[in-house]
């Protein structure tokens, strides 16, 4: 079966927007993946159709209400087995692995929330999973789940091809990925470091491993403090082609 993306949102119109462009739009228009964005407001049963109210306890803003946001969620007939998502700055924060253990699987329900947040107890009654793109807040949950399908789409079989494994990058083996350079082979007097256009593979792999781990000592501690044991990553990593001293 397809990968398959469902959105509840406020905002329907909003998608596919950028998911619809570049890497991810071609491989939506394939047939790659697929997209539903329904509307909440849809659910709304009152004759104003509304989907907020004041929040309880008062205080600024509108919640979302759990009765119309529960109706939504039920409305949408998907297996057991997929993953419910709620976008919210609560969430624990998306890593890349649990970006391909999501593309890994059929695709996720994602619920975007708007106003001052959604009523507590639909995220725990339909077992919704909070999800954060990061510790700053965005007006609603759309740009957070389109963050979040366009890094699970790029990782779809087929979908990067030959340009890229997926398997080099950041974040991948617990590093930032090393600097990349292509030409002009000077730029304002800056040169490409000469090793890169060596020609040799194992010199150039030990270069990039050395840039990557420099990188993210400096600038991720966090990273560097969690990063799998040498013997794990030796492990999972893949030997670079064309390497016969290491
Ligand atoms: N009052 C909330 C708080 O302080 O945590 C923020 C609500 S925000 C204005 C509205 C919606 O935007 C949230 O319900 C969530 O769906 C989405 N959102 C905002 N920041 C986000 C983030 N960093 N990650 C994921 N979703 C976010």
């Amino acid at each position: 079966m397809v990968w398959r993306a469902t959105v509840l949102t406020l905002f329907p119109e909003m998608f596919p927007g950028p998911l619809g462009i570049s890497l991810a739009g071609r491989a939506l228009a394939s047939g790659v993946w697929a997209l539903d964005s329904r509307d909440i407001r849809a659910s709304a049963t009152d004759r104003h159709r509304s989907v907020d109210d004041t929040p309880a306890g008062g205080g600024p803003g509108m919640v979302l209400r759990a009765d119309v946001l529960a109706a939504a969620i039920d409305a949408t007939i998907l297996p057991q087995d997929v993953p419910r998502l709620v976008m919210s700055p609560r969430g624990r924060p998306l890593t890349q692995a649990r970006v391909a253990e999501l593309a890994a699987g059929p695709g996720p329900l994602i619920v975007c929330g708007r106003f001052e947040g959604i009523d507590q107890r639909v995220i725990d009654a339909r077992g919704l999973e909070e999800v954060s793109i990061g510790d700053y807040v965005l007006s609603g949950g759309e740009i957070a789940a389109m963050t979040l399908i366009d890094a699970c789409v790029r990782l779809l079989p087929g979908v990067m091809g030959k340009l890229c494994s997926g398997t080099d990058e950041s974040f991948s083996d617990g590093l930032l990925e090393y600097p990349q350079y292509t030409r002009p082979q000077s730029f304002e007097d800056r040169p490409i470091p000469e090793i890169l256009l060596s020609g040799d593979h194992a010199r150039v792999a030990r270069w990039r491993q050395a840039a990557a781990e420099t990188l993210t000592q400096e600038r991720r501690p966090d990273l560097w403090a969690a990063r799998p044991k040498p013997s794990e990553s030796a492990r999972k990593r893949k030997p670079p082609k064309n390497t016969t001293d290491g």
